[in-house]
């Protein structure tokens, strides 16, 4: 292909040519070496979470045949293949979860679509099954065994990653770490229901399910859901006429944690039945934790009832890690995956990301990757470039509190009005705004917006951002305000 290049242009289309060329190749080569290193990598973390039959039965004769990162890293599609339908079905229903979390893990991305997939030349039909004979076989003589079982997942949801081994204790998290202790070593006692609080990945969901996991590994019955799937479930439980299933499924309960329960604001009827599923299972001394992003009492749209009951036990707050403690998280956490951090990279990381700790985890996994994609060892200078792929993408994160707030300063309003049941034009003009900007920039759905904004309905949302968009097209004054709030919120 050189060669006809050379005969038409010697100079500068050759350079050019044999330059994309190059290029192309080393793109193809950089993203097979990517693929290689990520399914390694993750290969070697889930072999520490299973059995070791287990892996070598199933995980071990799986591939990844592709990966697609999105450009921020947020998604990924991953598909995997697995060497036959048997196999291909009890993994994809047994260790999907523990797969999903750990490709979440290594590519630092925190939206995994997996698919999996069958080999496309099919074993012989006699071949295949006696392959899965022996893996059934395989399975019969480990579930005899029982071992460790709370690895194979259960109808537990727990995730066996978050565990109180893995938790870093600092001046941010003591209080709530020693009471999830005390809580997961004597389950319903007078710290019922625990209620955990703060802010995005300051550790909430991993205490809940640490304490999961301590009391399941003792033998009780728990269930860890979100409150978004208690929702789905409630509903479709209606539909199907199966409330009763629904309400005996948590109801013999020795723990249920709900996590993140604020999605259930503005939903009345959900809340009803966790009303009382909560009586029920607080009567027979069964635990309660509850995580949620706010204390109760600020979980505007929350039925009184339900807050007055969220606070009858005990509430622990987590709050962003200080500096020390992010050095021992990231060291903790390079320890776990298997490689080592200098001193001055984990300041240099602790110091430049201080807000939360799933951020600090994504940097960690960043630098990792971009150590073993270059082929260099971890340095300061890798660091910073790894860093500088970070802060970027942190400055794009809007949340809705940040737009309420920006909202509420900008029309002189207090957060409070902004989102209250007051119907003066003064403040339902801004609500609107706001509402729009909601929709705009986060990937809220309407139903959720609603809820944060006093657990209103999804139609009122609705209505306002079509309110917003068609004064839009000839109300300069207004355009001009929102692109000004745009402009402060992308800071
Ligand atoms: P939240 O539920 O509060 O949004 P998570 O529990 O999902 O946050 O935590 C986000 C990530 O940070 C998880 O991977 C978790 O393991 C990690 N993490 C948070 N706090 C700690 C801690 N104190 N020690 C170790 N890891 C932590
Ligand atoms: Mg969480």
């Amino acid at each position: 292909m050189a060669d006809v290049v050379r005969e038409t242009d010697p100079q500068g289309d050759l350079k050019r040519l044999t330059q994309s060329v190059y290029n192309n190749s080393r793109i193809h080569d950089k993203q097979l070496a990517q693929k290689k290193d990520v399914w390694t990598k993750s290969l070697s973390l889930i072999k520490d979470q299973l059995d070791s039959q287990i892996y070598s039965a199933w995980i071990k004769p799986l591939s990844l045949s592709r990966i697609e990162l999105d450009l921020l890293g947020e998604r990924a599609i991953v598909e995997i293949t697995a060497p036959n339908k048997f196999c291909h079905e009890h993994v994809k229903q047994n260790y999907g979860h523990i797969i999903a979390n750990t490709l979440a893990d290594v590519t630092g991305s925190n939206n995994i679509v997996l698919r999996f997939k069958v080999a496309t030349s099919p074993l012989a039909p006699s071949i295949s099954s006696a392959l899965s004979k022996n893996s059934k076989k395989v399975t019969s003589i480990l579930e005899r065994k029982k071992k460790r079982a709370y690895l194979v997942k259960d109808s537990s949801n727990l995730n066996p990653k978050y565990h109180f081994g893995n938790f870093v204790v600092g001046a941010c998290n003591q209080f709530a770490h020693a009471v999830s202790m005390r809580v997961s070593e004597n389950l319903g006692s007078n710290y019922n229901p625990l209620f955990i609080y703060g802010g995005v990945g300051l550790g909430k969901t991993h205490l809940a399910n640490a304490i999961g996991n301590t009391s399941r590994a003792a033998g009780k019955k728990v269930l860890v859901i979100s409150s978004e799937t208690f929702v789905n479930e409630l509903i479709s439980s209606l539909r199907s006429n199966k409330m009763q299933e629904f309400k005996d499924r948590f109801r013999s309960l020795d723990l249920l944690i709900i996590d993140d329960i604020q999605f259930i604001i503005g939903k009345e009827r959900t809340q009803e039945e966790f009303f009382h599923t909560f009586n029920a299972l607080h009567n027979r001394h069964s635990q309660i934790v509850i995580t949620s992003d706010k204390v109760p009492q600020d979980l505007t749209g929350l039925e009184e009832r339900l807050q007055t009951r969220f606070s009858s036990g005990i509430s622990a707050d987590l709050q962003a890690p200080d500096f020390e403690t992010r050095v021992a998280i990231l060291i903790k956490k390079s320890e776990a995956q298997g490689f080592s951090l200098p001193d001055d990279v984990a300041r240099l990381l602790a110091e430049k990301i201080d807000s939360n700790v799933r951020e600090l985890e994504g940097a960690l996994n960043r630098l990792h990757a971009y150590s073993s994609l270059h082929n260099t060892q971890i340095g300061i200078e890798l660091a910073e470039e790894a860093i500088r792929s970070i802060i970027p993408e942190r400055t794009r994160e809007i949340t809705t509190e940040l737009i309420q707030k920006t909202v509420a300063e900008k029309y002189n309003l207090s957060i409070k009005d902004l989102i209250g049941k007051r119907r003066t034009q003064h403040i339902i003009y801004p609500r609107q705004i706001a509402m729009y900007l909601c929709r705009r920039l986060t990937t809220c759905s309407y139903p959720e917006i609603g809820g944060l904004f006093g657990g209103r309905d999804h139609s009122t949302v609705i209505h306002a951002n079509k309110v917003i968009v068609e004064k839009l097209n000839n109300d300069i004054p207004l355009k001009k305000d929102i692109e000004s709030l745009e402009k402060r919120l992308k800071g």
